[in-house]
């Protein structure tokens, strides 16, 4: 069983708080596009006969894609792989681009689960985050694209905005309930270098939310949805019964996955494989068949790491007989003493042989993960 990631690094606008890389140019999208079906090809022997349970087009902003490039894309995906009848295949989109006829096209391609960048349903905010669209829009838009079929719908929302409130952000909360949606990743606003947010929080323009109000915007999060049926996954996932993110949870569960395109990666349980990340340099190596990634083999420290900081971010947490039994006696010992410590501190809940994060471990899981892994 294996995914594939096809990455599609363009925005038609920066967002203010966003440090990805994309570019706005669009004029080199359709080389992309072929450079990307020719590294399918290419690639084919790295997936051999596993079969390709899930799709994923992320970005940057995959919806700047016509619906015939998804189509072509998908079409060398489905005659040089074997594809489950049931695959997912996620679209990552930003409100914008879902209009008419659009979205019935993207249907028929094969698109069924679309993964929408709202972040806040509040105008004020979306002003503020720098995103180009209003709150009636983007109901509009989920409408559109409910109505065109695509009913496995998945929306992203930041909490911890300097000046949102409690009140709301639970109003955004309320209105994709309101609207039917399966799927909420939430984030916590970081500001990160290299954004519109750093320039004015390094100029005392812009302050960080107080750490409490960040607190009590996730804890409303994860009440609020598990009020209404969603399953709290992972950190950052929330899911009603049967709409989990298969592409994630693959990724999570240390399952193999094929990245295709600039900065992409792939993953095979032994080694990590790395694109180039410059789109004209991605393009000039395919057209010119040169090498175009980079390759680590994982050693033993680099598979246990790994393995806390997928497996710690989940609801199902990690197995501590998968780590005494897989890894060696200095790697299992380390983390049986540094658990106890977590354990006393209520950061980690251990039963029988799974470990997990508490809520209050969850508020601070990269340290927890950090504290966990072996150097
Ligand atoms: S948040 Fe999404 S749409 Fe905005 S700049 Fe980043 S990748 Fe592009």
């Amino acid at each position: 069983m294996a995914g594939i990631y096809l990455h599609i690094p363009y925005c038609r606008s920066k967002c203010h708080y966003c440090d990805f890389y994309a570019t706005s140019n669009m004029t080199s999208v359709q080389k992309l596009v072929e450079s990307e079906m020719s590294e399918l090809i290419s690639r084919k022997p790295y997936i051999g006969n596993e079969i390709v349970e899930t799709i994923y087009f992320g970005g940057g902003t995959p919806s700047v894609l016509s619906a015939n490039q998804v189509t072509d894309l998908l079409a060398v995906i489905y005659t040089n792989f074997i594809v489950a009848s049931d695959c997912e295949i996620t679209l990552e989109a930003n409100p914008e681009d879902l209009e008419e006829p659009y979205l019935t096209e993207l249907r028929l391609a094969g698109i069924n689960r679309m993964s929408i960048g709202i972040q806040s349903f509040n105008n004020e905010m979306l002003s503020y985050l720098g995103r180009g669209h209003d709150n009636s829009r983007l109901v509009n838009k989920i409408k559109a694209v409910q109505k065109a079929g695509i009913e496995n719908i998945s929306i992203d929302l930041i909490y911890g905005i300097p000046g949102l409130s409690l009140e709301n952000y639970l109003e955004s909360l309320k209105e994709a309930m309101q609207l039917g949606i399966q799927h909420i990743s939430a984030y916590s606003l970081i500001i990160e270098k290299n954004t519109f947010f750093y320039k004015l929080y390094k100029t005392n323009r812009l302050f960080e939310a107080p750490d409490d109000d960040v607190v009590a915007q996730f804890n409303a999060t994860i009440d609020t949805l598990a009020n209404h049926g969603f399953s709290h996954y992972e950190v950052s996932s929330f899911a009603l019964e049967g709409f989990k993110s298969r592409h994630n949870s693959s990724y999570w569960e240390g399952k193999k996955y094929l990245g295709v395109g600039p900065s992409a990666h792939s993953f095979d349980g032994i080694s990590r494989q790395w694109n180039v990340s410059s789109i004209r340099n991605y393009i000039l190596n395919m057209a010119n068949s040169k090498d175009y990634f980079d390759i680590e083999i994982l050693s033993e420290t680099d598979r246990y790491n790994e393995y806390l900081l997928v497996g710690l971010r989940t609801a199902k947490g990690i197995s501590r007989n998968h780590i005494s039994e897989t890894f060696n006696q200095n790697i299992s010992a380390y983390f049986l003493r540094e658990l106890s410590k977590l354990n006393s501190e209520d950061f980690i809940s251990v039963t029988d042989d799974r470990v997990t994060l508490t809520r209050k471990g969850i508020f601070v899981s990269d340290l927890i993960i950090r504290s966990l892994f072996f150097n």
